[in-house]
């Protein structure tokens, strides 16, 4: 597998993979670049950025009124040249209204755990506070240790949507992306519930990219995996979701409206560190990179916060 450069130029991978569509005329990587708190959209190309900002000057940022005014759709077809330029990637969605995440959706992480496999899709929720560039640092908190990683293939929703029939359900998915879903343990067993573990600032790694689903053959057939400082830890591949994306969606929009923009993370393969033997934490300066098969990697260093 083939790691891309971070900051610009194919943040996909560029092997040869089958299942990639990259040849394709219409395919869409969107980001968002440029300082923390400043970020413009624009796309990936493999000849570098386009500034979306510098072809449509009212372009909203990447949240829900650009899925709500059908930006995506605009976008399909753009023939303009990407700039190669050196600059910070965003998480690739601004202010969701909700990150949801699914809980042992992974035959062999259920296992892992000693847990049984739900029955149902199991559902919590991580704080927009979390969200984070795909190459940015993660915070590890003061108040609470045994810090861990989680890769998840993440959903982005593209309309607002209620009682999600099954069979519709691609159509409201914008795309896909990468996240991890960094977890501090000690909190999360402690608390006899998981939202403060789950949400701490900058526990939420997205990227490098949204891209879209006509860029993906099988979007249950990629191949993801998680290294800490180089060393493979995690390896799965989403054929072996519990819940596949049309149930997930389904289950959860039953009775909790979906809004553009938010994010669903689909849930972890085996080889979290908590219930490997000896269980492993994360520690100051170690570097977790994500990687999905015709995505792409988010590589964050996790660094301990200076006294205040
Ligand atoms: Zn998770």
């Amino acid at each position: 597998m083939l790691f891309t450069d971070r900051w610009f130029g194919g943040i996909r991978e560029t092997g040869g993979h089958s299942s990639n569509k990259q040849t394709k005329g219409e395919t869409m990587q969107l980001i968002r670049f440029g300082p923390e708190g400043q970020e413009r959209p624009g796309l990936q190309q493999m000849d570098g950025i386009v500034d979306l900002r510098a072809v449509y000057p009212d372009i909203p940022d990447i949240d829900a009124q650009f899925f709500s005014n059908q930006w995506p759709r605009r976008l399909s077809g753009l023939k303009v040249s990407g700039q190669m330029m050196q600059t910070r990637l965003g998480s690739p969605v601004a202010r969701p209204s909700k990150i949801i995440c699914l809980g042992k959706n992974y035959l062999e992480h259920a296992r892992e755990g000693g847990f049984d496999t739900p029955a149902t899709p199991l559902i919590f929720c991580k704080s927009p506070n979390t969200l984070n560039g795909p190459f940015d640092p993660v915070l590890l908190p003061r108040s609470s240790g045994q810090v861990d990683w989680e890769v998840e293939l993440a959903v982005v929703i593209g309309a607002e949507g209620k009682g999600i029939e099954r069979q519709r359900a691609w159509e409201y998915i914008a795309g896909v992306t990468v996240m991890n879903d960094v977890s501090g343990r000690q909190a999360q067993f402690a608390d006899s519930q998981w939202f403060r573990g789950k949400s701490f600032d900058t526990f939420a790694p997205l990227g490098p990219a949204l891209v879209t689903l006509d860029e993906i053959d099988d979007v249950h057939n990629l191949r993801l995996t998680a290294t800490v400082n180089g060393q493979l830890m995690q390896e799965g591949n989403t054929r072996d979701l519990i819940f596949d994306l049309p149930a997930i969606l389904a289950d959860v929009s039953a009775d909790i409206t979906l809004m553009p923009g938010d994010i669903i993370a689909t849930g972890t393969p085996a080889g979290v560190g908590i219930f490997r033997d000896p269980p492993v934490v994360l520690q100051d300066g170690d570097e977790v990179a994500c990687w999905i098969e015709g995505i792409g990697t988010i590589r964050n260093r996790f660094v301990r916060q200076a006294d205040q």
